[in-house]
């Protein structure tokens, strides 16, 4: 089958891959110069598969109220006149019940062990480099309270987490010992990894392309068309283009491109932050990936660079710097590991992640028997591109995805 896909992130070029994989002529449009320069570019760089827990909790509310008015929030709302800010709101607040929660945590778990599989055995296959690190992910905690509940949480994975207390923190990472006193503990997720998104997507779709997948840069999508009740072409600026299948993976952009099409994906643009690190110290800065539960921020050690990332603002899809936002997260990076490198050289970044209101993705068929979706991945696309990639692709070659696809379509939303 000839296979369009529209988007060159790391969902697009993974889509492509196994698409590729399974004897379809694919091509990828994406309207920057390269794969992987949008949201997938400077991410937390977390495969953060074995404590996948949605945004939107039962204290989440009362938390964000808290946060309000703070301008170093891990959280940001700014009130805005936007009906799909208010709507994506409204479902996101009937997501943090209970009893939502913990059906999206496992569907979030779901697609995210099976991807960190996939990832595996891609790299077994096709012994793509991307600054990888397979030691896990130690999540710490600075309060006793939060710590405690994070470990109840871990009850959820059973098996896959361990708890630590500050001195056991340091003896898996050296590097947070200036920070052992202020510790309360910490959890290892041990399978879990950490890598350069960005390294991995410009790789793959090298390797797609020695698969014959055809790579169509610069060429911003207008339109996508239907007749007949199917998806007959898409308007790019560089000209129109058409296929037997086509699949959506726009990341924030998506809904933009499929409301015309009739089809509402609740995604908006949750703004993130990341800071680059040249590490001048090596000894000083962590080798093992982490993340501040408390304050949403990850930390991952890619080569001789240490990022992190966080924060999420919803400003609509102003993907501008907020310098003194981004500047809270280059301070916990030195506060955390101090002496690791120049604060004053970070290299910052913002991206726009795709949010679904129950943070799973949205992955699957549309009422256009041709058109198919893999989007609003949120804060785990990285985490979740082969796994959700490999099963779409399973699903247009007419095969079973090896998941359960129950709850991940478009379908949970009607
Ligand atoms: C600060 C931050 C930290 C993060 N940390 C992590 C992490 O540690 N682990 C993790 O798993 N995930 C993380 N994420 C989330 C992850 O980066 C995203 O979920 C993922 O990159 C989304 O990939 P995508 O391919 O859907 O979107 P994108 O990478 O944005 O790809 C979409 C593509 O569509 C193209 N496009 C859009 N509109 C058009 C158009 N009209 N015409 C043509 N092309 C178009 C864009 O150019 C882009 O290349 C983080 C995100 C942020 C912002």
């Amino acid at each position: 089958m000839k296979i369009i896909v529209l988007g060159a992130g790391v969902i697009g070029v993974s889509t492509a891959y196994y698409l590729a994989k399974r004897g379809h002529e694919v091509a990828v449009i994406d309207r920057q110069s390269g794969p992987g320069l949008e949201t997938s570019f400077a991410n937390g760089g977390q495969i953060s598969a074995g404590f996948a827990e949605p945004w939107a909790t039962p204290g989440t509310p009362f938390q964000a109220l808290k946060w309000l008015g703070r301008s170093d929030a891990p959280l940001l709302f700014r009130l805005r006149a936007d009906p799909a800010l208010w709507s994506w709101s409204l479902r996101f607040l009937a997501n943090c019940l209970p009893g939502r929660s913990r059906l999206n945590a496992r569907r979030m778990l779901r697609v995210s062990l099976y991807s960190r599989q996939a990832l595996a055995e891609l790299r077994e296959e096709t012994a793509i480099q991307y600054d990888q690190i397979s030691k896990g992910i130690l999540h710490l905690y600075e309060s006793h309270q939060e710590f405690e509940r994070a470990l109840k949480r871990t009850g959820l994975t059973p098996g896959l987490a361990s708890g630590l207390d500050a001195k056991g923190c340091v003896a898996l990472e050296p590097a947070l010992a200036a920070a052992e006193a202020a510790l309360a503990g910490g959890i290892h997720i041990a399978e879990d990894e950490s890598g350069d998104a960005h390294v991995f997507t410009a790789r793959l779709a090298e390797i797609c392309a020695d698969l014959g997948v055809e790579f169509r840069y610069g060429a911003a999508i207008k339109r996508i068309d239907a007749e007949g009740g199917e998806i007959s072409g898409v308007e790019t600026g560089k000209g129109r283009w058409s296929a037997d299948a086509y699949v959506l993976a726009l990341g924030s952009y998506s809904p933009l491109l499929a409301k015309p099409l009739g089809l509402r994906l609740p995604i908006y643009p949750a703004k993130g932050y990341s800071a680059t690190i040249t590490i001048e110290a090596p000894e000083k800065a962590p080798s093992i990936s982490l993340t501040q539960d408390q304050l949403k921020l990850v930390y991952s050690r890619l080569g001789n660079r240490l990022r992190v990332a966080g924060t999420a603002e919803f400003t609509g899809y102003d993907d501008s710097i907020n310098e003194p936002r981004a500047r809270v997260i280059v301070d916990a990076a030195l506060k955390l590991f101090p002496g690791c490198g120049d604060g004053e050289k970070a290299v910052l970044w913002a991206g726009l992640r795709p949010k679904t209101p129950d943070s799973a993705p949205i992955i699957g068929a549309t009422k256009y028997p041709n058109l198919f979706l893999n989007t609003g991945h949120g804060t785990l696309g990285w985490t979740m591109a082969c796994g959700s990639s490999r099963a779409l692709a399973d699903l247009i070659s007419g095969g079973q995805p090896e998941i359960d696809m129950n709850g991940l379509g478009l379908e949970r939303f009607l």
